[in-house]
């Protein structure tokens, strides 16, 4: 693997980093207080060609210019350096956007992506399969899919979507036959209107707070047969399920490299606080156990955001790439998390203050390890691979 950025993923960073540091992280605080974006900034965003595609792979066309998944990882670290919470809001198809593009039907990609297209509006979708009793236990989804004529009536509950409440479409996970398990999955999209789809809770959150995350309710909810994704014949064997899966090993780098520059974010405001600190003579720098602690967490996020870099080139390469995308998830994850405790510590109460910035990074990491499959979910992931591997020997 070549770690020599190219021209334009030099480019991608440069361009990135300035809307970061300059239009971003002035108004991050306040966007978390009002635990939202201001609809102008995102459509202005827009209108400056920054979208979703600024930080997630895809094949060009309606839903964004072509990516790489390598630009894409090294777009939403600097993204993530300047807010995280905005990436997940910025106007785009969001998580819906893999399952669609991977598995849509020419017909359904055509349909789902146009409102992204349009210049002066801002338009989103999302993924849902989470419910209150199926998280990481995605196999046990329990919203059923019953077909009647020309549509499929669906009932449940899912929580905890993103952008879930302002979405035009959402991609929803159901089954057509509990008894069946991943063989009963379909996903479906169902559109903001439909008689039955409701918009239940908004849920608040320790972190990514201007992000808006919400409870979805469907009952008796006709969606036509038109929007099953991929069309029936996509599901003879289990492919709901894998469609399901699919997205994640297309996301997961993504989250990491999120992950990474909340980390990255957090690291240099402490080394730049214990420096500042020196030259007001108070002597930070100077204490072994600071200085090594610097040390580390540098160390810890480099070996995250080239394990990132791995699992996106796979991507890229067309190599399968579960075993990687779970591992940077996880490894990225647990790094940030620590990195974002250690700068607290590094700066002392300074780092406790809510506009120092760092405490709002710690609140907003910590969901890094359990949405897109928590840190156990990822262990299992690879530690699965490792046992495949050994049985082949
Ligand atoms: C901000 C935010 C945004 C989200 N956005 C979306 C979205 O857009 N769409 C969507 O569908 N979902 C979304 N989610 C939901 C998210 O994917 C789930 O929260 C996640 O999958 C974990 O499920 P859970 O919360 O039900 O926890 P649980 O699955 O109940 O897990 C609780 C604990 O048990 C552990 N655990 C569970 N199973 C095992 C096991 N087999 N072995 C060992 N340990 C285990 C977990 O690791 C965790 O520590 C979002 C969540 C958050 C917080």
């Amino acid at each position: 693997m070549d770690f020599e950025l190219t021209e334009s993923q030099q480019n991608v960073r440069q361009l990135v980093h300035w809307l970061a540091k300059e239009r971003i992280r002035p108004l991050s605080l306040q966007a978390d207080r009002d635990h939202a974006w201001p609809n102008a900034f995102l459509l202005e965003l827009k209108q400056m060609g920054v979208s979703q595609s600024a930080s997630s792979a895809n094949e060009g066309g309606a839903d964004g210019p072509k990516q790489t998944s390598r630009s894409a990882v090294i777009g939403a670290e600097e993204m993530a350096w300047g807010d995280a919470s905005l990436i997940l809001t910025l106007p785009g198809p969001g998580l819906g956007g893999p399952p669609v593009r991977m598995t849509g039907t020419p017909e359904q990609k055509e349909r789902f992506f146009a409102p992204f297209a349009k210049k002066d509006e801002v338009h989103w979708g999302a993924y849902a399969l989470t419910e209150p009793a199926a998280g990481s236990d995605v196999a046990g989804i329990r919203t059923t899919a019953k077909k009647d004529g020309d549509a499929y009536v669906i009932n449940g509950t899912k929580c905890y979507i993103t952008n879930g409440a302002r979405a035009d479409w959402v991609v929803v996970f159901a089954t057509v036959d509990p008894s069946k398990g991943r063989a009963g999955h379909r996903a479906f999209v169902v559109e903001k209107g439909t008689p039955g789809f409701s918009v239940g809770k908004i849920e608040e959150k320790m972190g990514l707070r201007a992000s808006e995350t919400a409870e979805l309710v469907l009952e008796e909810c006709r969606v036509p047969v038109d929007n099953l994704l991929g069309g029936e014949a996509l599901y003879e064997k289990s492919d709901g399920f894998k469609t399901a899966m699919k997205t994640f090993d297309n996301t997961r780098p993504l989250v990491a490299a999120m992950a990474v520059g909340i980390g990255r974010a957090a690291f240099e405001r402490a080394r730049d606080f214990a420096k500042e600190a020196y030259v007001l003579s108070r002597p930070i720098p100077r204490y072994t156990s600071i200085r090594a602690m610097l040390g580390r967490m540098e160390r810890r996020l480099e070996a995250a955001r080239l394990l990132t870099w791995k699992a996106a080139a796979m991507a890229d390469e067309g190599i399968p790439n579960t075993k990687e995308a779970s591992m940077c998830k996880a490894f990225a994850a647990e790094v940030a998390q620590q990195v974002t405790i250690d700068a607290i510590e590094v700066m002392g109460a300074a780092g406790n203050h809510a506009d120092a910035f760092v405490e709002k990074w710690f609140r907003d990491v910590k969901v890094y390890d359990i949405f897109e499959g928590t840190g156990q979910i990822q262990r299992i992931v690879i530690a699965k691979r490792l046992f495949e591997t050994i049985r082949s020997f």
